[in-house]
């Protein structure tokens, strides 16, 4: 979690939703809505596990966590203190592999038991859902690929181009354009391709 972080002032999470994640984040609605986990407990400042420890709002000397500030913003937000903060999310696809999944607004925070400790919870919006009014059409047809089908297309082509094998600036393509109607929600219309051929694909469709 890094909210307004130096040089660019940009807030940043990170976000797993692979079965051995460490953080319960939870996908709703083809990814438009995600549910992100605070951080724990920094170990330094925990003489016991970290996963048994209340997720914590500030630090010993008071001033507020990375939870706090996410908290405060949203509440700001939600008692129309403050526009919502724009939040860039990224999704860990695999070890050093991160996947920008676009921009969210934190529009809510809470806390809650997740059976032993308390945690905080973040909602985020995907920011590109929130203008115009075919919300529900959009929510059907969105060039956004959820994270859940993009670890099923990154699994199934082996994090290799479909036409060369790189591994290397890679993309999610859709098989069936976007623009054509193809759709996002299902991997078996995405597929991995290297930047050469997934420009090469673009050239062909557009020309
Ligand atoms: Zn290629």
């Amino acid at each position: 979690m890094n909210f307004r972080c130096k040089p660019f002032g940009r807030t940043i999470l990170l976000s797993s939703l692979r079965p051995n994640a460490p953080y319960r984040d939870a996908e709703l609605d083809g990814g438009k809505i995600v549910l992100y986990e605070g951080h724990d407990l920094r170990s330094d400042f925990s003489s016991s596990d970290p996963k048994r420890e209340n997720q914590p709002m500030s630090f010993p000397g008071g001033s507020l966590t990375q939870n706090g500030l996410f908290y405060q913003a949203a509440h700001d937000y939600k008692e129309g203190r403050a526009p919502a903060e724009i939040v860039r999310l990224y999704e860990k696809l695999k070890p050093g592999i991160w996947e920008f999944n676009g921009l969210f607004d934190l529009v809510d925070a809470w806390t809650e038991s997740d059976g032993t400790r308390i945690v905080f919870k973040f909602k985020l919006v995907f920011k590109e859902e929130q203008v115009g009014s075919s919300q529900l059409l959009e929510l059907q047809h969105s060039r956004m690929i959820p994270a859940s089908v993009k670890l099923e297309v990154w699994k199934r082509d082996d994090g290799k181009c479909q036409k060369c094998g790189s591994t290397v600036n890679l993309h999610f393509d859709h098989i069936i354009p976007y623009s054509m109607g193809g759709t996002s929600l299902t991997a078996q219309n995405i597929q991995l391709l290297c930047a050469k051929h997934n420009l090469e694909k673009r050239a062909r469709l557009d020309g």
